[in-house]
């Protein structure tokens, strides 16, 4: 089975859905006529988010269609630099349900980088409670890994100037995604030499990207087969025991 640890659901609710897919349904359809057997995701309204109203439906819809999708959609809580004390209380609420993921989280909508002090109060509540933070791949990521080296950071896409810097951060996770990602020749060679098939994730950033392509290049440049399985599934059911969040399917 094959697990996509980076995916966005279509918000037909919300004015800013232009998605290729007109419904959840329809994406979630399209996944599961590939080999990927679930998703952790969170919504494009709640990855853009720019309100308080935005955080509030991504986190409510999230939670609604990990019911509708029992076993295939794993939500991602949605956290805002903004809106610390609402964020805080959704932290809770994922917790509460055994949701310990939270992400992918941006920076570069709210022009806050993730080691300034609004995102940085945020992450030391999440590494307090024991929550896996997925953030953007930037420099700033760094930091927060070095600030604080229980908390587990998955860095979404492949950006080869940052690969070995993170690397040397044990508690950074790398996930393959997006188009500065796996789509690249030469990028999940890279990543495999600075971080090793273990802490490394399938991701896609669907409905950004078609998952066949991201799956086509990770067996190109994985020919053994346990080391594929690793990165396909076995290191995302790892990591998301070991943050002691409720399991996949
Ligand atoms: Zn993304």
């Amino acid at each position: 089975m094959i697990i996509d640890a980076h995916t966005h659901m279509p918000s037909p609710g919300w004015p800013g859905h232009n998605d290729f897919f007109p419904t959840v349904g329809s994406a979630v359809e399209y996944l599961k006529n590939k080999e990927i057997g679930a998703a952790l995701f969170n919504t494009w309204q709640g990855v853009f988010a720019e309100t308080a109203d935005d955080v509030n439906r991504a986190n409510t819809e999230a939670l609604q269609l990990y019911d509708t999708y029992q076993g295939f959609l794993y939500p991602g809580a949605v956290i805002h630099p903004s809106f610390p004390e609402i964020s805080k209380q959704w932290l809770d609420r994922f917790r509460d349900h055994g949701f310990m993921w939270v992400g992918e989280l941006i920076q570069y909508k709210c022009n806050i980088e993730f080691n300034e002090p609004s995102w940085l109060s945020l992450f030391e509540y999440c590494a307090k409670h024991g929550h896996a933070v997925q953030l953007h791949g930037s420099k700033s990521l760094n930091d927060v890994a070095a600030r604080f080296p229980d908390m587990q950071v998955v860095c979404s896409h492949i950006n080869l100037d940052l690969l070995n810097e993170l690397a040397n951060n044990r508690n950074v996770w790398l996930d393959v995604s997006g188009s500065v990602g796996g789509l690249y020749l030469g990028a999940i060679e890279a990543a495999l030499k600075s971080f090793g098939e273990k802490r490394m994730l399938f991701g896609t950033d669907f409905t950004g990207y078609e998952p066949d392509v991201f799956i086509a290049r990770i067996n190109l440049a994985i020919k053994d087969m346990n080391a594929r399985e690793a990165v396909f599934s076995r290191n995302i059911t790892g990591l998301l025991a070991k943050i002691g969040s409720r399991p996949i399917g």
